[in-house]
């Protein structure tokens, strides 16, 4: 086992993967940048380097300031965390010229899944069914309007290289389909640098439901059952609960997308955690639409009804241990829910609104955790992304974890910041939600 693991991320995760390292044992280097010197994560390792400005550029994006602290300190690993660098196969390839281990997936697989026209190919050669599209990245309008016309509008536009819901346009006709293109290419250059795109058939109202996977590297797989992340905005997800209501609404759904997913990790080789992420539409069809190589912000609830520390096994299967978690050992205990409370405006658009923490009093209790990377007196700056805390709830019930849910909400202080904390709990009353039946396209229209 490692003896010092480097954490290259800020924030909750990184305060989250310190916490699993002491448990293990493990002595951890912090990195952060000018602006957060006193944020928990730095406070919290057990040394602590500061690797520039605000910028993430000249920081968090810094591969060389990175490697030296790691070297400067000892560090045997690195753990990416999530964003930032965690899916950078050039990142991958310096840690490992550099002697260190990093803490994910090989960057070939990294790679493949990093570019979603390739993913979609891939999986569906693992007879993974994917969503009706293009057969990989389209070549220009023309292509794209002869493919638009077989599949039938409304479609997607999407970003070869997207992420975090960025460089995806909708589009109805062929005028729309026009300026999508446009737009998607626009955005995809200038957040990706890549302007590939591809074309899927636009799915009406559909559920997000994602599969857990771990595999080390004797080639183990198992799968940690899934998660249901359809109360979205803008294409993002703000509360994921695990089990998914809509895997138990169809028979059958749950076990054939675990087998989907594993299947592709097995075509793929793939490592270490990943999430397999599909849509299903509203007569329990699903379909792939793209894998994540790494840790994902929403792990806690599977943490919380498969009582496996996800963290740990991310360093374990680096440090090369075998995975000894047998699937027919685990089993879904009781219901969990993740609620993300951004420092946003929920009735301005979900704006960021970046200010300063005067009080913050969290609720604690059985079957309540709070991965945060603030506190009382902490400032909330512009420069990163606007989520600031994540609050999770374990419950014997679904019914029972929203209720659990509400009343933590209701006891949670957050002084003086606007955040989306009023319309977390303003959603655990919701009939739709209550019912399970919110699909990704319920949140947006009830806060405008
Ligand atoms: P999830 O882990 O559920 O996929 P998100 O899709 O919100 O969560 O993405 C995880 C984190 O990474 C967020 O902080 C998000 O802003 C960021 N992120 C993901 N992909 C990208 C990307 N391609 N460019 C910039 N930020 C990204
Ligand atoms: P990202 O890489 O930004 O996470 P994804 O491909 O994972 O992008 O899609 C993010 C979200 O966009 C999905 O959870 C879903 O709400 C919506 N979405 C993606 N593809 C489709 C589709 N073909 N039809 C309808 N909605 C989609
Ligand atoms: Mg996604």
């Amino acid at each position: 086992m490692f003896n010092t693991i480097l954490i290259a991320n800020r924030g909750e995760i990184a305060a989250r993967i310190i916490r699993t390292c002491k448990k293990m044992g493990i002595r951890t280097v912090a990195v952060y940048s000018e602006a957060d010197a006193e944020a928990p994560h730095v406070l919290a390792a057990d040394v602590a380097v500061e690797i520039g400005p605000a910028h993430v550029t000249k920081s968090y994006l810094d591969q060389d300031a990175i490697l030296a602290a790691a070297k400067k300190h000892g560090a045997e690993a690195i753990h990416p965390g999530y964003g930032l660098l965690s899916e950078n196969s050039e990142f991958v390839h310096r840690v490992e010229e550099a002697g260190l281990i990093f803490i994910g997936p090989r960057p070939e697989v990294m790679e493949l899944m990093g570019d979603k026209a390739q993913a979609r190919e891939f999986a569906e050669n693992a007879g993974v069914p994917v969503v009706p599209g293009s057969d990989g990245p389209v070549a220009d309008e023309e292509a794209a309007i002869a493919i638009a016309e077989t599949l039938g509008y409304p479609v997607l536009v999407k970003a070869s290289a997207g992420g975090g819901g960025i460089g995806m346009n909708l589009a109805k006709n062929e005028k729309k389909l026009k300026k999508a293109i446009k737009t998607s290419v626009r955005r995809a250059e200038s957040a990706f640098g890549d302007p590939a795109f591809y074309i899927e058939k636009f799915i009406e109202n559909p559920r997000h439901i994602e599969v857990q996977v771990l595999a080390d590297n004797d080639g183990h797989a198992i799968h940690l059952f899934e998660r249901e992340c359809s109360v979205q905005r803008r294409h993002q997800k703000v509360i994921e609960e695990a089990p998914s209501p809509a895997a138990s609404q169809f028979e059958g759904l749950r076990e054939a997308m675990t087998t989907a997913a594993l299947a592709l990790v097995n075509a793929s080789k793939y490592t270490n955690a990943g999430t397999v992420e599909f849509i299903v539409d509203g007569e329990g069809n699903f379909y792939f639409i793209e894998m994540n190589t790494r840790l994902q912000v929403e792990h806690p609830v599977t943490e919380f009804i498969t009582g496996v520390d996800l963290v740990e096994w991310q360093i374990r299967i680096a440090a090369g241990e075998s995975l000894d978690l047998k699937q027919e050992d685990l089993s879904i205990d009781g219901h969990a829910i993740e609620c993300r409370i951004y420092a946003e405006n929920p009735d301005k658009r979900f704006m960021p609104a970046p200010g300063q923490i005067t009080d913050w009093v969290q609720p604690e209790g059985p079957g309540i955790r709070i991965d945060s990377g603030v506190t009382s007196g902490s400032k909330v700056t512009p420069f990163y992304d606007p989520l600031i805390a994540k609050l999770i709830v374990h419950g014997a019930d679904r019914q029972a974890t929203i209720d659990k849910m509400k009343s933590a909400l209701s006891f949670f202080q957050i002084g003086e910041l606007t955040t989306n904390r009023e319309m977390h709990i303003t959603v655990m009353d919701e009939e739709e939600f209550r019912a399970g039946t919110a699909h990704t396209g319920w949140l947006e229209p009830r806060f405008k």
